[in-house]
């Protein structure tokens, strides 16, 4: 009884013990880092056709995350050791600093306000804010908002424009997502939604919104899409940097555009140089 005793103890202490081993040398392969089976946690819009979009199928498609797909090769990791996650507007800074992903490719403008608390690899796209009505409309320039219902998203820039320069007196709702006011202007809850030139594009180009809807073609601001990476995150940085030179450079970017851009007949601007920010 008391040998048995005993003998069940030692069992104890040699299954932890070998457990112990097997998540030592488990968490020194995945130090490694550079491949292997580790995952890369990536932040996207899962709403934004054209840009960072979630198909039906769970595939995604777009040209955030076909940048994100040829940065994380760069870095070591192949698309099925990607796993793309989706960081709202309002979401992207506390998602950085969380650790819940590596970075964020989400239509994600560099800005003062933002580089306090986050880090930022790019610019990789310069876009511009625009209004998105209906065909028949007639707003035609911000002031025109000043009193009409208009939405965008919270935690946007889009939303902070209006609010400092392009309509203080509009009527603004802010909503988690693009969809979502998108099918406000459908439904006619809302006169007009605000965001970048690229991502009103993309949605007025749906089949299922064909014709229904204009874009202004305003240009009411510079939006130079950056990396998002947690501050102070350097390495990071730097590589992200690197891989975005060399997409530049083989011809993948304008590929990229094309690919995306070209269906909903996006004038994008030229590829933007690193550190080059259009104010
Ligand atoms: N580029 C703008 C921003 O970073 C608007 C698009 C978005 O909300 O992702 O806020």
């Amino acid at each position: 009884m008391k040998l048995r005793k005993v003998t069940a103890a030692s069992a104890v202490v040699l299954a932890l013990t070998v457990t112990a081993t097997a998540c030592g040398s488990g968490n020194k392969n995945e130090s490694g880092s550079s491949g292997g089976g580790n995952k890369i946690k990536i932040g996207i819009k899962y709403d934004q056709p054209g840009l960072g979009l979630k198909k039906p199928d769970g595939t995604f498609s777009g040209f955030d995350v076909d940048v994100a797909t040829y940065v994380a090769k760069q870095l070591g990791y192949k698309p099925d050791q990607i796993q793309f996650v989706e960081t709202k507007s309002a979401d992207r800074e506390n998602a950085l600093a969380r650790g819940d992903v590596k970075f964020i490719v989400a239509t994600y403008s560099i800005n003062d306000k933002r580089k306090q608390k986050v880090d930022f690899a790019g610019p990789y796209l310069l876009a511009h804010q625009d209004l998105l009505v209906k065909a028949k409309s007639d707003i035609s320039k911000g002031t025109d908002l000043n009193g009409k219902k208009l939405c965008s998203v919270t935690g946007s820039t889009s939303a902070q424009n209006v609010h400092d320069t392009i309509a203080p007196k509009a009527n603004l709702r802010q909503y988690s997502g693009y969809s979502e006011c998108i099918a406000g202007l459908q439904s006619g809850a809302v006169d007009a939604v605000t965001t970048d030139d690229s991502i009103l594009a993309g949605f007025a180009s749906q089949d299922k919104y064909k014709g229904q809807f204009k874009l202004a073609g305003l240009k009411l601001s510079n939006e130079n899409y950056g990396i998002g990476v947690k501050k102070g995150d350097t390495a990071t940085v730097n590589k992200i940097n690197a891989a975005l030179e060399k997409m530049v450079s083989d011809g993948s970017w304008e590929a990229a555009v094309k690919k995306n851009f070209g269906p909903a007949d996006y004038k994008n601007e030229p590829a933007p140089k690193i550190g080059q920010i259009v104010k």
